[in-house]
């Protein structure tokens, strides 16, 4: 096991400075300087979000140091064997962040650029996301450098198997619950179940959740990630949500059903994207025949009752809302200053850059943070692991009614820390989460 690998890129940022950065081994010489990749610039968002609230605790330089450093990252390399017989070897990971306040927890990408980075990044976020939202799990994250899209389900059951086998040792009830992220879904979590249970002896629903029901996935987890969004946008709009206008990048597993839910709420969906295109319609799309168009083509790309629009004009568009929901680091300081909502609420982890961060603050613009946004899929995922351990199921209102009590009692405890201090919605849930990981590491003290 590593604690960070030299990454292929140099250490350099786009986001300010950070002093928290844990040591890292020095990038190799080059004679010619190159962009970092995406995953370090996640990172680096990471990392200076953590500085701001260690700055605005007052932490210590070796608490903070704690906090910035992975507690546990593995490297494993996945050989997967295609259909056409060649054998192909990707890599994986699992980074699990914190687990001062609990077993870790944290979603599995299967995307052609996750790295180490952005999956330290990731596993980061979770472990403040679950802080805030008072759930007693410590963060992490898996990935997978594959695309899922260019391979069939049994190529995909070889690699998630394979993957499964080499990250055994550090994952389990007590220790640490995968769960579903982009390119990944029940069916994804139904073979890691079923990997950890037959190398265990026995069957272990909760080494993962976001399960099928019938292996005893939760009710309601499945749109738990969208609902939480959707709680999110209309506590932070405060008003009657007909006819407010609303934009969404990505339609996957949290995308789709957001659009959806905000429709039912009143609100006027006006434009939807996913990686095949985008597409708009003043007079609100309907969200339910694009979802029976994607099911059947793959793609939201060529749907009849819309217009075509490019990937870029999404997010500045003329909408009162915009739900980013696709992956991270889609508004830049570069695109920050054509953002025309008002209100935008993060379904994806690390959308806004800090540099757009800055500029939307400036602008007036209200972003409600990530490790708050779409804290509603880690909820659920909390509440289908205490639902194993009991070996016991509730019913899909009883699931949401917790669901919405903590979401609103994070919202209202983020709002509040904002409107005391004078600072961001961003600044405030990270400020909370940080602390109340910081208070474990302090009361907990130093072993050995
Ligand atoms: P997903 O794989 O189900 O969907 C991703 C969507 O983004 C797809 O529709 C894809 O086509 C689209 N997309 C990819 N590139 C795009 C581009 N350039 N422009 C527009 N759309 C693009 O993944 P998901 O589970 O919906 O996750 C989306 C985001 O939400 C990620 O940041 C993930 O980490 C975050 N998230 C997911 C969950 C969850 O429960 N699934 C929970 C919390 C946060």
């Amino acid at each position: 096991m590593t604690v960070m690998v030299p990454s292929k890129t140099p250490a350099t940022t786009s986001a300010p400075p950070s002093p928290s950065r844990p040591a890292e081994p020095a990038p190799p010489p080059r004679s010619e300087p190159f962009p970092p990749s995406p995953g370090r610039r996640a990172l680096d968002a990471a990392l200076y979000q953590l500085d701001r609230a260690a700055d605005h605790l007052r932490l210590d330089d070796g608490l903070r140091a704690m906090l910035a450093t992975p507690r546990r990252s593995l490297t494993v390399s996945v050989p997967v064997r295609r259909e056409d017989g060649r054998m192909e070897v990707v890599h994986g990971y699992r980074v699990q962040h914190n687990v001062s306040r609990g077993p870790a927890k944290g979603g599995i990408r299967f995307h052609p650029g996750t790295d180490l980075h952005e999956v330290t990044a990731l596993a980061m976020l979770m472990t403040w996301k679950c802080a805030l939202v008072g759930i007693p799990y410590g963060g992490a994250k898996g990935g997978v450098a594959v695309d899922p899209g260019a391979m069939t389900s049994r190529e995909l059951e070889r690699v998630t198997r394979r993957y499964v086998n080499e990250i055994l040792p550090i994952i389990g009830p007590e220790k640490d619950i995968p769960a579903p992220d982009v390119g990944t879904d029940e069916q994804t979590m139904a073979w890691i179940m079923d990997t950890y249970s037959v190398n265990t002896g026995y069957s272990v629903p909760g080494v993962v959740t976001g399960k099928p029901t019938t292996l005893g996935g939760s009710l309601g987890r499945a749109g738990a990630t969208a609902r939480g969004v959707q709680i999110a946008a209309l506590t932070a709009l405060g008003r009657d949500p007909e006819g407010v206008t609303v934009a969404v990048q990505g339609f996957g597993k949290v995308g789709a059903l957001t659009a959806l839910y905000l429709a039912e709420s009143g609100c006027r969906v006006v434009a939807i994207s996913d990686a095949t295109g985008a597409v708009t319609r003043a007079s609100g799309l309907d969200v339910a025949a694009l979802r029976a168009h994607v099911a059947e083509t793959g793609g939201v790309y060529g749907f009849r009752d819309a217009d075509p629009l490019g990937h870029g004009e999404l997010l500045e568009l003329d909408v009162d809302l915009l739900v980013p929901a696709a992956l991270e680091g889609v508004i830049t300081a570069g695109n920050a200053p054509r953002v025309r909502a008002r209100l935008v609420v993060e379904g994806a982890n690390g959308p806004v850059t800090p540099e757009a961060d800055e500029v939307l603050a400036d602008a007036g613009v209200t972003v409600v943070p990530d490790i708050l946004a779409n804290a509603g899929g880690v909820i659920v995922s909390y509440l289908e692991w205490v639902q194993n351990m009991q070996a016991y199921a509730w019913g899909e209102l009883e699931v949401e009614l917790k669901l919405r009590e903590l979401m609103e009692q994070a919202f209202g405890e983020v709002r509040a820390h904002a409107a005391g201090h004078g600072r961001t919605l961003r600044e405030a849930a990270h400020a909370i989460g940080v602390e109340r990981v910081a208070q474990a590491h302090q009361v907990r003290g130093l072993y050995p």
